[in-house]
């Protein structure tokens, strides 16, 4: 498809894969053009990770490229097309507000996709402006770098682009482009979406195409589609324990923003809980609590039950035979998620080994947390510490209990106190994007034109495992409020 000012490719060798997939499955699609775009963020580590030239990426030419602009030569830019059940209800999506620009293969022989978000509308806004606004891009930014610094599988931001339009919502808010780094953005809904209308030599296709992308192996030693369920059930049980190990609430786990990858995507409505509680949500469109935290690991295997299903006709001929299959590695899930955060809570205090009675240690603990509205982050971080003189529940009679208990769980082990230590060190992170410092930043960004804050609040995150160097300010919970924390979509 050409363009009217496209660039030289030499630079980023963008490729375009996915656009070679039968045709239902995209559209092609170039970005709006925008007349102000400036770079408000550029991402240099990520640039540096991936092996980009940063210099061209930086330059007038580069922040036209990336606010989608000017494309480009022999590229194919395209909105995906994708499905996916919302709060439960099946429905058709699909790149509503953005462009997938190409591939890139990073300095490691790796290949991500760069994609344009807030770029204008696509066949799939429905009655969407395609728009974006920067408050929601920027949170995106700092919430996943802060889950990168966390060590939990995300997609990434490069740059965050300001459009200088106004785009409306209950008011007049400035425009802003994101690009975003992911390893695909292949989703569940994208395979509902195969499955529901396209042929089924397409979804074939698609099954293909995301094995040869994600998880290739020379031989397969059963039907290669069961080997991707199976594999992204492991990724996903993975990825939903460390979530609930960091005290991560993605808020909006629909079927479309579950990606076959086993990063996390869609940071709209999420947030890091503060005071341990099972029943958090945040998200102001979450009426039923469907997205708690405590809910998150069984919604992993609701939307893994969806997959399943869109995969049916390539596991078996006889349908029957296809659901019997599915079932049996679907009940995989389960154990596969205890085992990943059981394994993770003891790290978390100190264990190495593993012993049946582990899992009373740590629900008893979690158990008391909740009593005593704790919070989840510092509580796991001052036991790291040692530092049980402040907080209300370590002076509380169950605490007291349950410290003897663990304090004799640790010396049945065959590892000194240094070396628990430096275990839980590594799983308790000092360090989360705590809401109220996440709004002071975006507030001073957007409303003032002052990123200090949110400049700060980058470097902060980016190493929240660092016990040598911990910054108190950033990891003080937020004072009481009668108002409870609330997200909203990023629209
Ligand atoms: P999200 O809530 O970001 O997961 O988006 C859900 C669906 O709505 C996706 O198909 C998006 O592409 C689409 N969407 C979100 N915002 C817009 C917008 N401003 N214009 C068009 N489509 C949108
Ligand atoms: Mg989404």
């Amino acid at each position: 498809m050409n363009y009217q000012n496209n660039l030289p490719n030499k630079d980023l060798n963008l490729e375009n894969t996915y656009s070679k997939l039968p045709k239902s499955l995209f559209s092609f699609q170039n970005p709006s053009k925008v007349d102000n775009c400036k770079m408000v963020f550029f991402n240099r580590e990520l640039a540096e990770e991936l092996g980009l030239n940063k210099e061209f990426l930086q330059s007038d030419e580069g922040i036209q490229f990336l606010s989608g602009n000017k494309i480009l030569e022999n590229t194919t830019p395209i909105s995906q097309a994708y499905a996916g059940h919302q709060f439960g209800h099946f429905t058709m999506l699909g790149d509503g507000r953005a462009v997938l620009l190409g591939e890139l293969i990073s300095k490691n022989k790796e290949r991500f996709d760069i994609q344009i978000k807030g770029s204008g509308r696509t066949p799939y806004s429905r009655g969407g402006d395609g728009k974006a606004t920067l408050g929601p891009m920027l949170r995106e930014y700092i919430i996943s770098e802060g889950m990168y610094g966390l060590g939990i599988p995300t997609t990434r931001s490069l740059a965050v682009i300001s459009t200088g339009e106004d785009v409306v919502r209950d008011e007049l808010l400035p425009g802003a482009i994101l690009d975003r780094i992911a390893k695909s953005h292949i989703r569940v809904g994208t395979f509902q979406f195969a499955r529901n209308f396209c042929e089924i030599e397409d979804l074939k296709l698609l099954a293909d195409y995301t094995l040869k992308r994600h998880f290739e192996v020379k031989n397969y030693e059963e039907n290669p589609y069961l080997y991707l369920l199976n594999e992204v059930i492991k990724n996903q049980a993975l990825l939903i324990s460390k979530w609930q190990l960091v005290g991560f609430i993605h808020g909006v786990m629909n079927t479309d923003n579950m990606l076959i990858s086993g990063e996390t995507i869609d940071y709209g409505p999420c947030a890091f809980m503060d005071t341990y509680d099972p029943n958090t949500v945040f998200s102001s469109i979450d009426i039923n609590g469907r997205y708690a935290y405590g809910n998150q690991p069984k919604i992993g295997a609701w939307n893994l039950a969806r997959f399943a299903e869109a995969l049916l006709p390539l596991l078996d001929k006889d349908i029957d035979k296809a659901i019997k299959v599915a079932e049996k590695s679907l009940s995989n899930y389960g154990t596969l998620y205890n085992k990943y955060w059981e394994n993770g809570m003891r790290a978390k205090l100190g264990i190495f080994n593993s012993e049946e009675d582990d899992i009373n240690i740590i629900s008893y603990l979690l158990s008391i947390m909740k009593n005593y509205k704790a919070d989840y982050t510092n509580t796991f971080r001052d036991l790291t510490l040692g530092n049980l003189a402040e907080s209300e529940i370590f002076k509380s009679d169950d605490f007291k209990k349950w410290y003897k208990i663990w304090e004799e769980r640790l010396i049945r082990q065959d590892k000194s106190r240094d070396e628990s230590k430096h275990l839980m060190e590594i799983s308790n992170p000092t360090i989360i994007p705590r809401n109220h410092k996440v709004e002071e930043a975006l507030h001073a960004a957007v409303t003032n034109n002052d990123y200090s804050s949110m400049n700060e609040l980058l470097d902060v995150i980016k190493n929240p495992y660092d016990y040598s160097n911990i910054n108190e300010e950033y990891s003080k919970p937020p004072k009481p409020t009668s108002c409870a924390y609330k997200t909203y979509c990023g629209t």
